[in-house]
């Protein structure tokens, strides 16, 4: 567990460093709404999926949906937080999209606690409180600018206000533009394997908060931050970090400083501008909602949902690197969701470093996760027994993916027959009587020499035979020769 240490920004001056922490807002993947019967569903015809309780009607009262707190719970064990009894709290604020001039949201007692994420690169974020909402509606401002200064009207889709929501704040332990989208991308695993968000960014199913303030290089003082809103993609977070902690900088060089406040990533102008200025916490009046009683949910049923978790990435990418793959591939393989599918082809005899290997360089396509293992591994099969060159292994394995056809079909279809080693000797030998000299050179020469010529032989021989020959067996056939 390695926790991010101070670091010099490749972004800002000699002796700055940033302080990044995230607000990540998730829908959850329920059937109904939060506190209502409500549909929770994207891209519906607007205000048809609303109720009177998320309408803010009155004499309606809200009741919290079990769904909604298990996938909440799953996502608290997930990142090992304490979970416990929590408190609903209003969090009184006007705006037309939220009818009720309240959020429905936890306060000082959030269902999850304190807990952690460790990053493929090793590194642990401290997870402050990963708290339970509800979602406001969608106002769309008309005008040029799509923004309400100038908007001649704006109008508002309801489908959204009460759609449940995981707020997951981290502590301010992240120190790049490069790790906070490396955790952006680790938690949106960790939501989606455990099924309780889609974790669609672009559909707006998750949004991310920046707070970002700068202080000299290896101090621990906490500076004014400034809390980034707006950010739908990793790139407009990277650059609106960037850009962000910048002006910071520029700030305290000209002898002045940051207030803090919200501010809105611009990404046509590739700017931050600023937004209201920050409530406190204070200004939201925040109380315990009356209407609800306070949620405890059972030791029991937290232990019966914690059996029920499946495999999370960071342990599904162990088991790639058990397998011998580097961290960095294992992130791969595990991201695209191929590493079930490696597994079981190791588990069916193939070699782990050609089925590693195939994943991450061959396997991009989206329908590679329909793959099934005994083809797979029949295929590689093939290739380890020398019946397949590397690049024709591949050229099968992308015909594969189109077809239910045998990796021996589609390989007899291309004419890739084995090709045995006495040709194959044969024509090395070919090969070196036409090219004395460099033969020489070969035999004589030291190691760096001996590698140019043995691209230069091997290139000869795949030319003479169109590619069918195996790099690995003429290299093995030309060791041989120069030795004897
Ligand atoms: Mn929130």
């Amino acid at each position: 567990m390695t926790k991010p240490v101070s670091e010099q920004s490749e972004h800002l001056p000699q002796g700055w460093e940033m302080v990044i922490g995230l607000e990540v807002h998730a829908e959850l993947a329920t059937e109904s709404k939060m506190f209502s019967p409500a549909k929770n569903e994207f891209g519906a015809a607007p205000n048809t999926n609303v109720h009177p309780v998320c309408l803010g009607l009155p004499g309606t009262l809200p009741v919290v949906n079990r769904k909604a707190v298990e996938y909440s719970i799953r996502i608290g064990l997930a990142l090992g937080c304490e979970i416990g009894r929590c408190v609903w709290s209003r969090k009184n604020y006007f705006y037309p999209d939220m009818p009720k001039d309240y959020q429905i949201s936890q306060y000082d007692l959030p269902l999850n606690g304190e807990g952690e994420l460790e990053l493929p690169s090793g590194l642990t974020i401290g997870i402050e409180r990963a708290h339970m909402e509800e979602d406001t509606g969608k106002s769309t401002h008309v005008g040029e600018s799509g923004r309400i200064h100038d908007a001649g009207y704006s109008l508002v889709d309801y489908n959204r206000s009460g759609v449940p929501l995981i707020e997951i704040v981290s502590k301010p332990d992240l120190r790049s533009p490069a790790q906070a989208k490396e955790y952006v991308e680790e938690l949106r695993s960790v939501l989606v394997a455990v099924g309780a968000s889609d974790g669609k960014m672009e559909e707006g199913s998750m949004r991310v908060d920046a707070n970002v303030s700068v202080r000299p290089l290896g101090s621990d003082e906490l500076r004014t931050r400034c809390e980034i809103k707006n950010v739908n993609s990793l790139r407009s977070l990277t650059r609106a970090i960037e850009y962000e902690a910048k002006r910071h900088v520029d700030l305290y060089d000209a002898e002045e400083r940051p207030v803090q406040e919200t501010r809105h990533w611009d990404e046509e102008a590739g700017r931050t501008r600023p937004g209201r200025s920050k409530e406190n916490a204070e200004d939201y009046r925040y109380f315990p909602d009356p209407d609800l009683v306070p949620l405890e949910p059972s030791a029991e049923w937290i232990e019966e949902i914690r059996a029920s978790l499946p495999a999370l990435p960071k342990q599904r990418r162990e088991s790639l690197m058990a397998l011998g793959a580097s961290a960095l591939s294992a992130g791969v393989i595990t991201q695209r969701d191929l590493d079930t599918l490696a597994l079981e082809t190791v588990e069916l005899g193939a070699d782990a470093a050609k089925v590693l290997k195939h994943c991450e360089n061959n396997l991009a396509d989206e329908q590679a996760s329909q793959l099934d293992a005994p083809r797979f591994a029949a295929l590689v099969k093939m290739e380890s027994a020398g019946e397949l060159t590397a690049t024709q292994a591949k050229t099968v394995l992308a015909e594969m993916l189109e077809s239910d056809k045998s990796p021996a079909d589609i390989a007899a279809e291309h004419g890739f027959e084995a090709m045995d080693t006495s040709e194959l000797e044969g024509l090395v030998s070919k090969v070196i009587e036409e090219s004395p000299g460099e033969w020489q050179r070969f035999c004589e020469g030291d190691a760096s020499v001996r590698g140019k010529l043995q691209g230069f032989f091997v290139g000869q021989i795949m030319k003479a035979t169109q590619g069918k020959a195996d790099g690995k067996a003429i290299n093995k056939i030309l060791a041989e020769k120069a030795s004897s």
